[in-house]
């Protein structure tokens, strides 16, 4: 058997503040023509995480051409409705067929002040709400350099899953993304993404046992075409999250077809 079991591949693109609905939609038609020419490999699962003001146009041009991608959000509330304003709530994500919701993106901790015990209640949300938390988890450069991104990271795991059960386990991701080699150009190398992601399995058998074997770990920092392949190859990296080159079709379709 391959040293990864079971496990899938899952490719997941944020767009992040980019894109009107009418350049999403026109993205996805594009997405579709070059799956529809060349199919996906058999193992891999792709997610879309377009804005919010785009899901409903991405849902609906997903599902009427049954193109094979699922549709993803980039962050929630934790509450289902009230007085706040500006918000998006998991149950609102949830009857738009969102299927994967990004938690704790390090953009939304750095800017937008989400702590440890916020990302932990969205991650609550998420579940409740029978969709699949992508929980992003990493270090920052100063973390690295001073030896504490390995204890860093295991803070974020164990504040997002310490005391759940088997069933809140496995349905949710977990993303690798040092905030160093996100949107900079400078990718982790793969010994490096293969480094955490053991670490991070070491950190979920004392969490979870079992499901350190079976969680998806994602790997998420400049990926692009030339480097998605090496990185995909890790033994413990089953999927990449992937930021700017997943605004450009061409781009995201040879991402997402390299893991065979
Ligand atoms: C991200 O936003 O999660 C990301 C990894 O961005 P990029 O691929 O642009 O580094």
């Amino acid at each position: 058997m391959s040293p990864k079991g079971n496990r899938r591949v899952l490719v997941s693109g944020n767009w992040k503040m980019n894109h009107t609905h009418y350049e999403a939609i026109q993205v996805v038609q594009k997405l579709a023509a070059l799956l529809r020419a060349a199919p996906l490999p058999e193992d891999t699962d792709v997610s879309l995480h377009p804005s919010f003001t785009s899901l409903r146009s991405v849902q609906t041009a997903l599902e009427s051409d049954a193109v094979p991608i699922a549709l993803g959000a980039q962050t929630c509330h934790f509450q289902d409705s009230g007085a706040y304003t500006g918000e998006v709530s998991a149950e609102m994500l949830a009857k738009l067929n969102v299927r994967y919701v990004l938690v704790g993106h390090s953009e939304r901790r750095a800017m937008f002040g989400e702590t440890d015990e916020v990302v932990r209640l969205k991650l609550d949300a998420v579940l409740w709400h029978a969709m699949v938390p992508i929980l992003c988890v990493g270090e920052t450069l100063e973390q690295r350099e001073s030896g504490a991104a390995e204890s860093t990271v295991a803070t974020q795991l164990t504040a997002a899953l310490a005391d759940r059960g088997r069933e809140a386990l496995d349905s949710i991701v977990v993303a690798y993304e040092p905030v160093w080699a996100i949107g900079t150009g400078r990718t982790a190398s793969a010994d490096d993404a293969q480094a955490m992601a053991a670490s991070i399995r070491g950190e979920l058998e004392l969490l979870g046992g079992e499901v350190s074997r079976t969680m998806l770990v994602q790997y998420g920092g400049s990926v692009t075409p030339d480097n998605a392949g090496e990185l995909l190859a890790c033994p413990d990296v089953d999927g990449l999250l992937v930021g700017g080159a997943s605004l450009d079709a061409d781009k995201f379709v040879a991402i997402a077809s390299s893991g065979t």
